[in-house]
């Protein structure tokens, strides 16, 4: 028998958001052509041409120039190709270039290569500490710098935060490291198409796109490079991207990514303020009814679409499984190691004890949400709340 049709409220567009309609229409066309971009052949120069057009009108949404974008797989391999492209032109400029600054609530997708880079190659990694709202300080990057700014690789700083939504001063970051001539990379993943975006005015040096976190299509983001910044490349094969990233371009990815881009870009001012309410009167109605909720991250400086909240005695798993059940789905934002819950390094990093970083839960809002998928949660939170913490105090019971 087949389930009773079920509308699912989708608030977990920060892992993933439905692609647009225009973006469909675009890869869905390019789909059926044939032709890779390298060929010399006709059908090659039309996918060139495709490729080409995607690359000025991506760089046009983002302030860059189309010679300063690097098609990549996605914000995993753009953030890669950032940090291992930059830690080895570096170091082959002057071998004293070992100091990579971050913050420990980068997402891992940054945190990861960089950890690799000093298992591996020797890279020392010092952490800039973030505050109870998840900012980093540009005084801390500053006396970072300064200390030695001779033995400093680069420095990484998120535009806005995945967890928690706070928003980073990067271009203020970026102008101290200019001082000193050490590049900035900025991974502004979750930051397109949210609040205004503009690399020239950045003042940084690469900046990562993924995607499908804008409504284009899985698999496929870009490096925005800075003309004058050297990356040593990381894939080695046909030389595609400048030589900076080898491998057969994907047509139809491109040209999606390009159209949902432009859309995302065109229409950021009008679904902030948008989303804003939305996510609000969420925010409102939760911690108004539920006690001990409270928002985590910057309350003013943090993306439109962000509402993520801890609740006390209870465990953001249950409550995310308990609204999955009744067809909501959130995040809980924290990664899952072996199927065992980990409490979130961004959480942790901001001071929250290990309690309430697990009943912890992430809403995150995009073009598809509604007044009634706000609705539909509040009116679902209270019971899931009482259910979650009855569950949470069973299991102390059962283990002591
Ligand atoms: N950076 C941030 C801040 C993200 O939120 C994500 C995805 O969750 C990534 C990088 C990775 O991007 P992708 O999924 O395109 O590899």
């Amino acid at each position: 028998m087949t389930p009773p049709d079920r509308r699912t409220v989708y608030l977990d567009h920060a892992a993933t958001t439905p692609m647009l309609p225009s973006a469909i229409e675009a890869m869905t066309y390019h789909l059926t052509r044939t032709g890779n971009a390298s060929s010399l052949h006709g059908s090659g120069r039309c996918a060139r041409r495709t490729v080409e057009e995607a690359r000025e009108s991506l760089a046009a949404s983002l302030g860059a120039q189309p010679s300063e974008i690097v098609f990549t797989s996605g914000g995993t391999e753009a953030d890669n190709l950032a940090l291992k492209g930059l830690w080895w032109s570096r170091l082959a400029a002057d071998p004293r270039r070992r100091r990579i600054l971050l913050s420990g609530i980068e997402h891992h997708a940054v945190l990861d290569p960089a950890i690799w880079l000093a298992r591996h190659e020797g890279a020392e990694i010092e952490w800039l500490t973030v505050d109870e709202l998840g900012r980093v300080s540009p005084d801390d990057v500053r006396e970072a710098v300064e200390r030695e700014p001779e033995s400093v690789s680069f420095v990484t700083l998120m535009m806005a935060n995945n967890e928690v939504g706070t928003l980073q001063p990067v271009a203020d970051v970026a102008a101290i490291a200019r001082e000193h001539g050490i590049p900035v990379h900025t991974d502004a993943v979750q930051a397109i198409g949210q609040v205004p975006v503009d690399f020239a005015e950045l003042g940084v040096d690469a900046m990562t796109v993924s995607a499908h976190k804008l409504g284009g299509p899985y698999g496929v983001g870009a490096l925005v490079v800075h003309k004058e910044t050297q990356l040593t490349p990381i894939l080695h094969g046909g030389g595609q991207e400048r030589d900076v990233r080898s491998g057969t371009l994907d047509v139809p990815a491109t040209a999606a990514f390009a159209v949902a881009a432009e859309h995302a870009v065109k229409h950021q001012a009008d679904e902030a303020l948008r989303l804003t309410e939305l996510r609000d009167l969420l925010v409102a109605g939760i911690t108004g009814t539920i006690e001990g909720a409270l928002l985590s991250g910057d309350p003013v400086d943090r993306l439109p679409n962000n509402a993520h909240l801890s609740f006390s005695d209870c465990e953001g798993d249950s409550l995310l499984l308990l609204l999955d059940a009744r067809g909501i789905e959130v995040s809980t934002g924290s990664a899952c190691n072996a199927g065992v819950a980990e409490p979130s390094h961004v959480l942790l990093a901001m001071g929250y004890d290990d309690q309430r970083a697990r009943g912890s839960l992430r809403f995150t809002l995009g073009h598809t949400s509604t007044r009634a998928d706000i609705d539909a949660v509040l009116e679902a939170i209270g019971p899931v709340v009482d259910r979650a913490k009855s569950a949470g105090l069973q299991n102390v019971g059962r283990n002591t």
